[in-house]
C-alpha cells in the first residue's frame, strides 16, 4: 500500500510513525525546509503536550463533540504509551498541563523525527503539495511538479495560524478542491485590539484579573490570569482564553465587549470598603496617589484619566457617589473588542474542514473514500493547556490506524 501524507507536524508525524511497518511505503510531504516548526515553537518552547483531563468541552468549533471519540481511544493514557515508546518521559504539573520531563519542545520534535527516519518513512521536505485528484481506486499527488500515485491520502497541514512557522491555509484548499465544505478561519489563543489609545498609555503594565467576555452585552465567559496591556490593546493568558470566542463572536460581527476587573479578590463592595479604609486612615492622600496603593501607578493614571478626574485632590474630597463610581470601573472596567491581533501572531486557528464530512471514529472523509484528516486543518481547535496538541497526536493517530484498515 502507497500513503501520501501532507504536513510533517504534530499531526502528519505521529500519522506517520503509527502507519510505518514492512509492506507499506510512506511519503510524507512537508512544505518547509524543516517539519514540525509548531512543535518546536509550542509552549514557549517547553511544549505543553496534552492535559491530563481532556473533554469534549476542551474543545471549539460547529461540533466539538466530535473529538469525543478521539479523545477516548487516544486520551492521556495512550499519548504517554506512545511517547514512552520513542523514549520520551512526559511529566504532568499541578493544572494538569503536560510537558516532557526534559522541559524542551526538542526532546519531543527530535523523538517523532528519529522514529519517522528509523521506520523507513520517505521525508520529502521543501515539497508542498499543489493539487491531489482522485482517480479511480487512488490518488494522485502533485509537487513541484512531480506526481505520485497513493491508495491512501492523509491530510494534516494544520492551520493559518503563524505563517511564520509553516501555517497556511494550504490544506483547506486542498480539501475545498475534493469537493469538502469548509468554515472559515479565524485567528484564536491570540492576543485582542481595542479601540481609542488608553491602552497605549498604559503598555507593559501586568496584572492578574477577572475578565468577562460580554458578547451583545451577554456573559459569554468569564476567567481570571494574567493580563498584560500592550501598544495593540490586551494580551496574557487571560486574554488568550477568552480570545476563541471572542474572535468567533468577531466573526459573526456582534458586538464584543471585555470588562476588566483589577482587583478579582475584592467584590465592588469590597473595592468601596477599600477605598474607604484608606480614606479614613490617610486623607491626604491624593486620589492617585490612592489609586496607585491598589494598583501601578500608570493604570492609576489612565483610569482616574477615564473617569475625567483630576487626581491633584485628596482623596477624602471624594463623594459617595464618585467612589461607587471608582469602585465600579475597577471592579468592570469595559473596553470594546473590534479586532483580534491576526493570525500571524495566534497560536492557533477556529475553522477548517467541516468535522460533519469526517468520520469522526476513523477521520476518514465521508465523501471521498480513501481520504482522511487530522489535526488543525480541522474545524476543532482547543483551549490553551495542551489541548491543541493532543488533538493533532490522536487524531493523526487514528487515522494512521484506519488507513492501514483496523
Ligand atoms: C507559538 C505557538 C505555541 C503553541 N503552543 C502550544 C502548546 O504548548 N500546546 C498545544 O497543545 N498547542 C500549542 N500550539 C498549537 C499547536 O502547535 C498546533 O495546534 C499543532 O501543532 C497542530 O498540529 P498539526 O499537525 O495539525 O499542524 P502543524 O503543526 O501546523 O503542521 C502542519 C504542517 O503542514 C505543512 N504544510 C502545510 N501545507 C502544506 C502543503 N500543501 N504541502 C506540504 N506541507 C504542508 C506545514 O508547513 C506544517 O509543517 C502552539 C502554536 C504556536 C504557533
Amino acid at each position: 500500500m502507497r500513503i501520501a501524507i501532507v504536513g510533517g507536524g504534530a499531526a502528519g508525524l505521529t500519522a506517520a510513525i503509527t502507519a510505518a511497518r514492512p509492506g507499506i511505503h510512506i511519503d510524507l510531504y512537508e512544505k518547509q525546509k524543516e517539519p514540525g516548526k509548531k512543535i518546536l515553537a509550542s509552549g514557549n518552547g517547553r511544549c505543553n503536550v496534552s492535559n491530563t483531563s481532556l473533554d469534549f468541552t476542551d474543545y471549539y468549533g460547529r461540533h466539538p463533540a466530535f473529538v469525543t471519540h478521539a479523545l477516548k481511544r487516544f486520551g492521556y493514557a495512550e499519548l504517554e504509551r506512545f511517547f514512552l515508546d520513542l523514549g520520551v518521559l512526559l511529566r504532568p504539573v499541578a493544572d494538569g498541563r503536560v510537558y516532557p520531563l526534559s522541559n524542551e519542545a526538542k526532546t519531543v520534535f527530535h523523538a517523532l523525527e528519529a522514529a519517522v527516519r528509523r521506520r523507513g518513512v520517505n521525508l520529502l521536505s521543501d515539497r508542498g503539495v499543489a493539487s491531489i485528484e482522485r482517480t479511480g481506486e487512488g490518488f494522485v499527488v502533485a509537487s513541484k511538479g512531480q506526481k505520485e500515485r497513493y491508495d491512501r491520502v492523509l491530510i494534516a497541514a494544520g492551520s493559518p495560524a503563524a505563517p511564520q512557522l509553516g501555517g497556511g491555509e494550504g490544506g483547506l484548499r486542498l480539501a475545498e478542491a475534493l469537493g469538502h465544505e469548509t468554515v472559515p478561519f479565524y485567528p484564536t489563543l491570540v492576543g485582542l485590539h481595542l479601540p481609542g489609545r488608553l491602552h497605549e498609555r498604559v503598555a507593559g503594565v501586568k496584572l492578574h484579573a477577572r475578565l468577562t467576555l460580554y458578547v451583545d452585552g451577554r456573559v459569554e465567559e468569564r476567567v481570571e490570569g494574567d493580563l498584560l496591556f500592550t501598544r495593540y490593546g490586551i494580551s496574557g493568558f487571560a486574554v488568550l482564553d477568552i480570545s476563541t470566542s471572542a474572535s468567533r463572536a468577531l466573526l459573526r460581527t456582534r458586538n464584543v465587549t471585555v470588562g476588566i476587573h483589577l482587583l478579582p479578590e475584592y467584590d465592588r463592595q469590597g473595592v468601596v470598603a477599600l477605598l474607604q479604609k484608606l480614606i479614613g486612615h490617610a486623607p491626604q492622600l491624593s486620589q492617585l496617589s490612592m489609586l496607585h496603593a491598589l494598583m501601578p501607578r500608570r493604570l492609576a493614571e489612565a483610569l482616574l484619566r477615564f473617569l475625567k478626574m483630576e487626581g491633584e485632590e485628596p482623596c477624602s474630597s471624594l463623594g459617595p457617589k464618585e467612589l461607587r463610581r471608582l469602585a465600579s470601573t475597577i471592579a468592570d472596567w469595559r473596553f470594546s473588542i473590534i479586532d483580534t491581533h491576526g493570525f500571524r501572531h495566534a497560536e492557533t486557528a477556529g475553522g477548517g474542514v467541516a468535522t460533519e464530512q469526517v468520520e469522526a471514529t476513523t477521520m476518514e472523509s465521508k465523501i471521498v473514500p480513501g481520504l482522511y484528516f487530522a489535526g488543525e486543518v480541522l474545524d476543532i481547535v482547543g483551549r490553551r493547556g495542551g489541548y491543541n496538541l493532543h488533538f493533532a497526536f490522536a487524531s493523526g493517530h487514528m487515522a494512521a490506524k484506519a488507513m492501514l484498515g483496523r
